[in-house]
């Protein structure tokens, strides 16, 4: 159920109104937009039905949600929410590039690459210290000495900085030198460890799994949100289908759907879903024309020595490109870059 309340509602009578949702043993869940403060309540709401919500004072509207998840809902929220990490809005009407190395792989190749990505225009530096990969072979990161590099970077060029946590154990000290927190798509139904991070108060991108299906991927933002955190970010980074040219399948439509179905920020990374560097200009741009938020894209200076993913990192030169074009589809659809 969700309680709109009365325009001018006062302090005192909210509150009121929150000791009652709590005695009906519900949890109060407040969003305060710029016209209504609406109250979404979490938990079993058979036990009082709308007419009695509708009695309380101060309450003007009681909706009952149908959709699985609540608070991700646009009913919850009519309003986007708009997610400030270092002044850069996120879920606004601007665009936000994230781009980096898929993985920190040395304080020499991180600031390089940072150099480049802040020079051409992203906003925000990506690159994981803790590295989710599929082999047991395979270079997995520098950990905690990844995530000094990214601090040194972000202080070195003012770029906030995106980062992957795996495991709970990882979340004190990822917070501590990230500005916002990656959940990766293998991840995505960790439940434990998006209780945890629903538990702190930094952004959280949160990627699509493998397989997850939309009302999913919106449950597992609810997850966090219902922990406490309203600061997600969603990023659709490709579905496994039964194309096996590009590694995934990007999935432009979620866009749309999303966008309409929530009120949380949409950001796609074009770099996952396709694998394949060539490709990555034009399907950004057709994200970008379906709506996105913004992007996160793998840059590597050198791609053929890149210790992970570089097959799909752009050559800067081609991100620079992709900047440019980025503008021109921005401008186009009143979004800009
Ligand atoms: C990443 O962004 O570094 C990553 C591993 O992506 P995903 O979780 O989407 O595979
Ligand atoms: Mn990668």
């Amino acid at each position: 159920m969700i309680l709109i309340l009365k325009k001018g509602i006062s302090d005192e009578e909210i509150e009121s109104i929150v000791l009652k949702i709590k005695d009906a043993g519900l949890t109060p869940h407040i969003s305060k937009g710029n016209e209504r403060v609406i109250i979404g309540l979490v938990g079993d709401s058979r036990a009082k039905d709308r007419d009695y919500w509708l009695s309380v004072h101060g309450v003007e509207d009681a909706i009952r949600v149908l959709k699985p998840f609540k608070l991700a809902s646009r009913e919850f929220k009519s309003e986007n929410t708009v997610i400030t990490v270092d002044g850069i809005k996120i879920g606004g009407n601007e665009v936000v590039v994230m781009a980096g190395p898929c993985a920190v792989e040395g304080r020499e190749q991180l600031l390089q690459t940072a150099e480049i990505v802040k020079n051409y225009g992203a906003k925000i530096l990506r690159g994981g210290a803790f590295k989710p990969r599929t082999s047991p072979y395979s270079f997995k990161g520098l950990g905690k000495e990844g995530l000094m590099y990214l601090k040194e970077a972000k202080e070195k060029f003012g770029l906030p900085v995106v980062t992957e946590v795996m495991s709970i154990e990882q979340i004190e000290d990822v917070s501590q030198y990230a500005d916002i927190i990656q959940i990766g798509a293998r991840n995505m139904q960790n439940f434990s460890l998006l209780e945890e991070v629903g538990k702190t108060r930094k952004p959280i991108l949160l990627k699509r799994g493998l397989s997850a299906k939309i009302e999913e991927f919106l449950l597992a933002a609810e997850y966090i949100l219902f922990n406490g955190n309203p600061n997600v970010i969603l990023c659709e980074r490709g579905i496994r289908t039964f194309e096996t040219y590009t590694r995934n399948t990007l999935d432009i439509s979620a866009v749309p759907v999303l966008k309409s179905l929530t009120h949380l920020p949409v950001i796609v990374d074009p770099s996952h879903a396709i694998g394949l560097r060539d490709y990555i200009i034009p399907v950004s741009l057709a994200s970008i024309a379906a709506g996105a938020d913004g992007l996160i894209v793998e840059v590597h200076p050198e791609p053929e020595k890149a210790l992970s993913d570089g097959a799909q990192s752009l050559y800067p030169e081609q991100f620079k490109e992709l900047i440019k074009k980025l503008k021109k589809v921005g401008g186009a659809v009143g979004r800009p870059v």
